[in-house]
């Protein structure tokens, strides 16, 4: 039923087919331009994905100078010293870190929401709940997801949230620019947008693109974010990723094979190290840019 969603949640809803309001029914949801019927699942998830293909036309700009970033964007992540959540003693997730949860916003308002792009287990509610969200998870197909939505044609009216959270998602999505530009859309002026995607970790679970960080920065420019940061996980290595999500010695024991790995991670770091004192242009930073497994990016989309 729609009234199970929260009336703030189910007042942001619109059809993604025609993008038309919905109204409830006893069942779903009923769309009031194209008439298309959406109905809940048994998860209780309400099905609000694509029907039928629709268009989705997008625009390029082509003979422009290269990308234009300036170097803070890629600078390691510092802790906001101005934290505005306070997530001390709180099990958050392990791929989110300290850092990266100094930079979350705290909700403004007692309504605000925040959406979590493609939630899976939903492992983000406590998290934007201490923040004072309400939270929205949508998933393409996760029993644990409020609403089911394609991330190419969100079920949300524009400037909807004021927070969205996309954690390794944006490389298996088949059109980033057409998820990007989305996202843009249902978020507020000023809002804030945080994730994560995948560099060099193995293709897995129909991965389409994984994005460099200059490949990130134009994704996400090109939705018309400002970037502020783009961070590259430096413990979760490129070696760190292919032992963690694919077995680099077939038929060897993963907890082995986990072990074994740890030798060429440090190795490279070493060596690099190394390379150091030859070519005083290499930094650290710089190394862990062209070898981790994933990326942290957060940006906001600019005020009127
Ligand atoms: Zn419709």
């Amino acid at each position: 039923m729609l009234y199970q969603l929260a009336s703030q949640v189910s007042g942001i809803l619109m059809c993604p087919q025609c993008q038309h309001s919905l109204q409830q029914t006893h069942g779903g949801a009923k769309c009031g331009g194209c008439g298309l019927q959406y109905r809940y699942m048994n998860s209780g998830a309400l099905d609000l994905r694509l029907q039928k293909p629709q268009k989705y036309s997008l625009e390029f700009e082509l003979g422009l100078p290269l990308l234009q970033y300036p170097d803070c964007v890629f600078a390691p992540l510092l802790p906001n010293p101005m934290p505005q959540v306070d997530y001390s003693g709180m099990a958050t997730p392990n791929h989110l870190s300290g850092t990266m949860l100094s930079h979350f916003p705290r909700a403004e308002g007692t309504s605000s929401l925040a959406l979590d792009l493609g939630c899976g287990d939903a492992v983000h509610r406590d998290v934007c709940e201490r923040a004072g969200f309400h939270y929205v998870g949508l998933d393409y197909e996760s029993p644990s997801a409020q609403i089911l939505g394609d991330a190419h044609s969100l079920p949300f009216c524009d400037n909807s949230f004021e927070f969205i959270l996309s954690t390794a998602v944006l490389e298996h999505i088949q059109f980033p620019f057409v998820m990007v530009k989305e996202a843009f859309r249902v978020l507020v002026p000023h809002g804030k947008f945080i994730g994560t995607v995948a560099f060099l970790q193995p293709f897995h679970s129909r991965s389409f693109y994984h994005h460099t960080h200059l490949g990130l920065l134009n994704t996400l420019q090109y939705g018309g974010f400002t970037v502020e940061h783009i961070v590259p996980s430096a413990t979760y290595s490129v070696f760190v990723a292919q032992a963690r999500m694919t077995n680099p010695f077939p038929g060897m024991p993963k907890s082995l094979s986990r072990c074994l790995v740890v030798l060429p991670h440090v190795l490279s770091n070493v060596w690099w190290t190394i390379g150091r004192l030859a070519n005083r242009g290499v930094t650290r930073h710089s190394h862990v840019l062209s070898t981790t497994g994933a990326l942290t990016f957060m940006c906001r989309k600019p005020g009127d």
